[in-house]
């Protein structure tokens, strides 16, 4: 190109980038939701930058590749941000160099232990809790006696209990409530809907606010924490929540979409961007 000319074509738009929910909208128990791989196919195909996001800190980013992939679904581990990465992110922004007593899986301890948060059973700075199923008594106790001599309680999310294909199963939330409850200290809650989780996983992207679109299917955590934070918030009716529901809620989403197979059909009829857009995402 000749220097002199001018570039007329300096600011192009960007491409929208998706923070996507998994449980409701993705999968139900074992099964994947339809139009989840299409929707995938197509962000691919179109070169939009996504995250799926979620609250639960059981799992690492690569047994969520593996857990998908057994459903059909192919991803990086790049393509995940969880409650884990959440509370490893928050911590070490908060105390650079700082120490924790873990109660949680090998999701919250790996994402934890990659920040260089030390862990410390005898005078942490912080006592983390993630969802977990070994958690015993004797676990609770010591806990207990840490926030009662001065270490903070942090919960990686809000999730009093969390669906399973038998039933309800306690979640951190109700873990949590248990140590305040014991304590009489109050914990900090990390995931959805804390705007700290939105905000770090849009960054993980490099998108600003309006180009970022959060997709799931609970009003109290996904719709919820998109709207406080102002990105675009698309509620899917696969989950949580029914349109009967909307009205009891001071906030509404930006759209409701039946499914994610409303949206893949969409992107499947818009053009492939051009390779320099692509480039610049
Ligand atoms: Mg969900």
């Amino acid at each position: 190109m000749n220097p002199t000319e001018p570039q007329l074509n300096h600011f192009k738009p960007m491409p929208n980038g998706y923070l996507i929910d998994m449980d409701g909208v993705i999968y139900k128990g074992s099964k994947l939701i339809p139009g989840a791989i299409e929707l995938v196919e197509q962000l691919k195909r179109l070169n939009h930058p996504f995250l799926f996001l979620t609250n639960n800190s059981e799992r690492t980013a690569k047994d969520l590749v593996s857990k998908l992939g057994h459903l059909g679904l192919k991803a990086s581990w790049k393509n995940f941000y969880t409650a884990a990465h959440c509370t490893a992110d928050f911590l070490t922004r908060q105390k650079p160099v700082c120490s924790a007593f873990v109660i949680g899986e090998g999701g919250l301890l790996i994402a934890l232990q990659e920040a260089g948060i030390a862990f410390d059973s005898i005078k942490p700075d912080f006592v983390v809790v993630g969802e977990g199923r070994s958690v015993s008594f004797e676990v609770i106790e010591k806990a207990v006696r840490l926030i009662a001599n001065g270490s903070c309680l942090v919960a990686t999310n809000p999730d009093t209990w969390c669906p399973t294909e038998n039933g309800p199963r306690p979640g951190t939330g109700a873990l949590a409530a248990l140590l305040e409850s014991a304590t009489g200290k109050k914990a900090y809650y990390l995931g959805k809907p804390n705007p700290f989780m939105f905000l770090t996983a849009r960054h993980r992207l490099g998108l600003r606010t309006l180009q970022t679109i959060m997709i799931g299917d609970t009003m109290e955590t996904d719709i919820r924490g998109a709207v406080e934070i102002g990105i675009q918030a698309y509620l899917v009716l696969t989950g949580s929540t029914k349109q009967e529901d909307l009205v009891n809620y001071a906030y509404q989403p930006t759209r409701v979409l039946n499914s994610v197979q409303d949206l893949a059909m969409e992107l499947a009829g818009a053009v492939e961007p051009e390779p320099e857009l692509a480039k610049a995402v």
